[in-house]
């Protein structure tokens, strides 16, 4: 492994170098497997695809109607064909055409020998085996060339892409069936509190339930990831030692969440420097401004914080590029718009902030966006209300009505 170049505690990071760091020390796992093509929804492709064979196979009609040759074709006159057959799809014409000839054609249907050129049913009047074409009948129309979707040999998707139900369909439309994409990431968390309470309990005096571990299950549900739940790990810096070196012999990457804030850290510090190589952050983000990021053995961690929109944020903010880049697929680009802020927005200068707003679109296209409630970091509810982050850069001191402001709507890539 590599020497992992980061930062130094104690700097105040901004929210792009604390990415960047990360993204810098990571690199992409290389085991691949091959599985059948029903699962390969949202997997990790390992190897470029190739096309076996063109796509479609042949030239076929675009069209429900008649095929005939061009040298028919009398100009600015109509002009009168005999059908001799049909060609359907999957059951095509074997026939031969001679001069005065055309066949009925049906949409996918395979373009014989000697057909160059298409027309629609509609547009022809027949009568019997008699097909009359009117007057400005054009040559070469309605047929899909062979190979027009996808040639032989075509680069058909590179290695990396995270395979969607668009791309299933691409890989089985020329025959594919075995996929090669990069294994599952094995990936844990755990929360940490002696005020947590698991789901099934009541609730003692001074306890809350620990809401970060389902958020999570939630944030990491997808096809690349084997997730594992450790449950809550008691303020105790004995049982931390041992959750953090058991597991990081296990899985990819770990992410616990609280501990990180001062009363706390001493001990999640003194442990995790026990157990492997972290670093305590200092990030210029809000909610989510301590974060721990490091190594424990050849296991990726992540210390987020304890406060549940902060784990929101600095989930989809450092570790979700993170177990990107780990995966061996691109890092999404978040999509970013412009929106009109129907709230005065206040902000001290200093951290990036990333308010939780409800974006909506008026009948003429514009796009306006709210405040969802209150900006606490324990305010689940709010985040629960909103759909998209108002981003405030680090320098900005407040937005005034009207303003426009960046907004990131949620789940969004490109
Ligand atoms: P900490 O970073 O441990 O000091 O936690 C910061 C705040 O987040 C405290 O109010 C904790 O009670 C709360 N918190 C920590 N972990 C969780 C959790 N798993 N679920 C809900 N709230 C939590
Ligand atoms: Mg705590």
């Amino acid at each position: 492994m590599s020497e992992i170049c980061y930062p130094k505690n104690h700097q105040m990071l901004s929210v792009a170098q604390a990415q960047t760091a990360i993204l810098d020390a990571i690199e992409s796992i290389n085991q691949q497997e091959l599985i059948a093509l029903p699962q390969a929804l949202g997997r990790v492709l390992a190897e470029s695809l190739y096309s076996p064979i063109a796509v479609p196979p042949q030239n076929n009609s675009a069209m429900d109607g008649y095929g005939f040759n061009s040298s028919e074709i009398i100009e600015n006159q109509a002009f009168t064909l005999t059908v001799i057959g049909a060609s359907w799809a999957g059951k095509p014409f074997t026939g031969k055409l001679a001069k005065g000839q055309c066949i009925r054609i049906l949409t996918g249907a395979t373009v014989p020998n000697g057909v160059d050129s298409v027309i629609a049913q509609e547009q022809v009047s027949i009568d019997n085996d008699q097909v009359q074409f009117p007057a400005n009948t054009q040559a070469y129309k309605n047929i899909r060339p062979a190979g027009s979707d996808v040639q032989e040999n075509q680069l058909l998707l590179k290695a990396g892409k995270t395979l969607s139900a668009i791309d299933l369909g691409l890989l089985a439309s020329v025959g594919l069936s075995q996929i090669p994409v990069k294994r599952q990431l094995k990936i844990a968390f755990f929360s940490t509190g002696d005020e947590l309470t698991p789901l099934g309990e009541s609730l003692g005096f001074g306890q809350i339930y620990d809401s970060n571990r389902y958020q999570l299950a939630g944030l990491l549900n997808h096809p690349n990831y084997l997730v594992t739940d450790l449950g809550i790990i008691k303020d105790n810096q004995a049982v931390l030692e041992q959750t953090l070196s058991k597991a990081a012999k296990q899985y990819d990457l770990l992410i616990s969440t609280g501990g990180a804030s001062v009363g706390d850290a001493d001990f999640v510090k003194q442990s995790l420097d026990n157990c492997g190589e972290v670093n305590f952050w200092k990030i210029a983000i809000k909610p989510g401004k301590p974060l721990a990021f490091g190594k424990i053995g050849e296991c990726w961690f992540f210390g987020l914080p304890g406060n549940p929109v902060a784990v929101l944020v600095t989930f989809e903010k450092f570790v979700k590029p993170a177990l990107q880049k780990l995966a061996g697929t691109n890092v999404s680009q978040v999509l970013q718009l412009s929106a009109r802020c129907e709230n005065r927005l206040r902000k001290q200068a200093g951290r990036q902030e990333y308010q939780r707003g409800i974006l909506n679109q008026t009948a003429e296209g514009e796009l306006l966006v709210q405040l969802a409630g209150g900006q606490d970091s324990h305010q689940l509810s709010v985040a629960s209300l909103a759909n998209c982050f108002i981003v405030l850069p680090a320098d900005c001191d407040g937005i005034e009505l009207g303003e426009t402001v960046i907004v990131e709507p949620f789940q969004s890539g490109i």
